[in-house]
């Protein structure tokens, strides 16, 4: 890699303030470690957007635009939850705060838990969502609108009937993937590997490695 603005396009700032995530994302898209991941933190950029947005796609979106016009860096920003089918697609964009502002993962689980009471298995289907949007403010277009692209992945499976495993995190202990059987392993007792290969979150970001490799971001 050569200096100047080529090293200076290796940077990307990810809209999080989770040490975790920032890691794990570096991790799924598989950036070299001369790429500089940034947070908001980072830059000592403060506030948050509202994720009014009634999509993923849009909250995804206005995250990354969000950073990006404070930071003039390429963001990436992500979004994620779980759509249950017998519930229209609920949780969706509130799967975060499903039993309340300041739900604890507890309590999100015995809510979906609840409401899917006495249903058999081949109704309490379901998938995991995650859209990654990239903002890209160094190439503006007309009026200043900063392109941003989204990648999707999803990953499909039942609810449980109780939480079993203690991995994972959030639905986890109450998911079983489409690969195993009604009352087989939960996502919550996979490992994190396993985890990896079919999550959501694995399919979004390969689908995004293509676009940071064409902006000089990844290897
Ligand atoms: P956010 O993307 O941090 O807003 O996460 C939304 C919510 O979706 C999380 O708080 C979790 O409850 C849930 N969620 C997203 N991805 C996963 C996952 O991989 N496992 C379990 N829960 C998840």
């Amino acid at each position: 890699m050569g200096s100047g603005p080529a090293a200076a396009s290796r940077r990307l700032l990810v809209a999080t303030r989770s040490r975790h995530k920032l890691r794990e994302l570096a991790e799924l898209l598989g950036l070299p470690p001369d790429v500089e991941l940034l947070s908001p933190d980072d830059l000592g950029i403060e506030g948050e957007p509202d994720e009014t947005g009634e999509t993923f796609e849009t909250n995804a979106r206005i995250k990354a635009r969000f950073y990006a016009r404070r930071s003039g860096l390429p963001t990436l920003a992500d979004d994620s939850g779980l759509e249950v089918d017998a519930l229209g697609g609920a949780p969706g964009v509130r799967t975060r705060r499903f039993a309340g502002p300041d739900a604890s993962d507890e309590e999100n689980n015995a809510r979906l838990l609840r409401e899917l009471a006495g249903l058999p298995p081949d109704r309490r289907g379901g998938r995991y969502v995650c859209v990654l949007a990239l903002a890209l403010p160094a190439a503006k277009g007309a009026g200043g609108t900063v392109p941003i692209e989204v990648r999707r992945g999803t990953c499909r499976g039942r609810i449980a009937d109780g939480p079993r495993g203690d991995g994972g995190f959030g639905y986890d202990p109450i998911f079983e993937p489409a690969q195993e059987p009604p009352g087989g392993r939960t996502l919550g007792q996979w490992s994190p590997a396993e985890k990896n290969a079919i999550s959501h979150r694995s399919r979004a970001a390969a689908r995004m490695r293509p676009l940071l490799r064409e902006r000089g971001l990844t290897g």
